[in-house]
């Protein structure tokens, strides 16, 4: 692996810090390295494989859609987008959708959206947008423009501006931001990236009659807390609110480049043809995907199944808590869990993978959970087991 890690290295841009992992394939809740080594897999590619790995009936629609038709572009009609967009509409309250390549693209289209709705109704341009301190929204100049992490940003301003930062879970800082040209609040259900932060009732039902009183957008970011993962198909789902416009990506086409913005049909009517576009975006292949994790998730019962074993996993953390007193607590829902540690989590994962287990952190003193939505009891049990190990080990250093 050493010597592959070193050939990757000379030619890929630095821009991550990997762990030295060369991964080759993948089954079930597993994965394997080039030297057969097994892992069991925490993270699900972030939040993306969320049916696990070679899930048959995924694989085979694929396969058949690349032998059919990959890519036709946007100007003609296809029937795999059809029925995509059709799953997506109905699964998530929204009337229409937009396909992208990422979860940074569907950002940058509901920005444009909010920004093109505030316009035509106003006559005017310069609507401002208020997003999250610690929120994570992408890495382009648009989607880092709304992301609350200073030092994300810093090296890049200017960025696109008339964008304002509020406390997550702090009503009244949100509503000291508002103007007479707040034309949108974004916001995730659950902070992910930012160290698994839930919305709390109160915040995002205060937001949501914010912005009916103000004629505001409320955005959700379903990009990482959407597709099931806490439980409900979306994040929004575990509160009393509707947004007016969504973004998905990670499971929504469960391994393939696909994201997608969608909005009502009172908010979608602003985008006029010119005003968006792009060449690959659910193009038949990745339509092909999203539709057939549609069915798989009503097929399996997948948020019956994140349901039931949720709260095994939630209790086995809970245990952690009680037991280690370098473990602060444990925040999430669902199957999008967090344990804060008194100290950076860095080694703790580092040691993880030497043990055949897969987990990422979400800021520096966060171990993120976040697991294939298939994953039984007995992995549980696994991933504690493995997980105790490496504390033992970390105390003895
Ligand atoms: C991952 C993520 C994004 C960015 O998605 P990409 O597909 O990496 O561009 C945006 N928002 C949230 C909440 C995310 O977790």
């Amino acid at each position: 692996m050493k010597q592959y890690i070193k050939e990757f290295d000379k030619v890929v841009m630095q821009t991550y810090n990997r762990y030295q992992l060369v991964l080759d394939r993948g089954e079930g809740v597993y994965l394997y390295d080039i030297e057969g080594k097994k892992y069991l897999d925490f993270s699900a590619g972030i939040a993306v494989f969320a049916l696990g790995y070679g899930n048959k009936d995924y694989n085979d629609a694929l396969k058949e859609q690349i032998d059919k038709l990959i890519h036709t572009s946007n100007y003609y009609y296809n029937i795999p987008t059809m029925e995509a967009a059709k799953k997506l509409v109905k699964a998530s309250g929204m009337d229409r959708v937009f396909f992208t390549n990422s979860g940074t693209e569907a950002i940058e289209g509901a920005i444009k959206l909010a920004r093109k709705y505030y316009y035509k109704k106003h006559g005017k341009a310069n609507s401002e947008i208020i997003s999250m301190n610690h929120s994570f929204h992408g890495r382009s100049m648009g989607a880092l423009s709304i992301t609350g992490t200073k030092k994300y940003r810093e090296p890049f301003e200017p960025l696109i501006g008339g964008v304002v930062f509020a406390e997550y879970n702090d009503l009244d800082s949100v509503k000291a931001l508002i103007k007479d040209n707040t034309c949108a609040i974004v916001l995730e259900a659950v902070q992910g990236e930012g160290g698994i932060y839930p919305a709390s009732k109160e915040f995002i039902e205060g937001i949501r009659k914010l912005c009916d009183d103000h004629d505001i957008l409320m955005i959700f970011d379903e990009i990482q807390c959407g597709m099931g993962r806490t439980g409900t198909m979306f994040g929004y789902q575990q509160y009393q609110v509707k947004p007016d416009i969504i973004t998905s990506a990670k499971a929504l086409g469960c391994g393939v480049p696909v994201g997608a913005f969608a909005a009502t049909e009172m908010v979608a009517s602003a985008m006029e043809p010119g005003d968006h576009g792009t060449t690959y975006g659910g193009n038949p292949l990745v339509a092909a995907a999203v539709s057939k994790v549609f069915d798989i998730f009503e097929g399996k019962q997948i948020l019956e199944h994140v349901n039931d074993v949720a709260p095994y996993l939630t209790m086995k953390l809970d245990q952690l808590v009680n037991k280690y007193n370098f473990i602060k607590e444990r925040r999430g829902i669902g199957l999008m869990q967090g344990l804060e540690f008194t100290s950076p989590v860095s080694n703790i994962i580092s040691m993880a993978i030497e043990e055949g287990l897969i987990l990422i952190s979400a800021g520096s003193h966060t171990v993120r959970f976040l697991p294939p939505l298939i994953i039984e009891k007995e992995h549980i049990d696994e991933m504690v087991g493995i997980l105790e190990k490496v504390f033992m080990k970390t105390a003895i250093d």
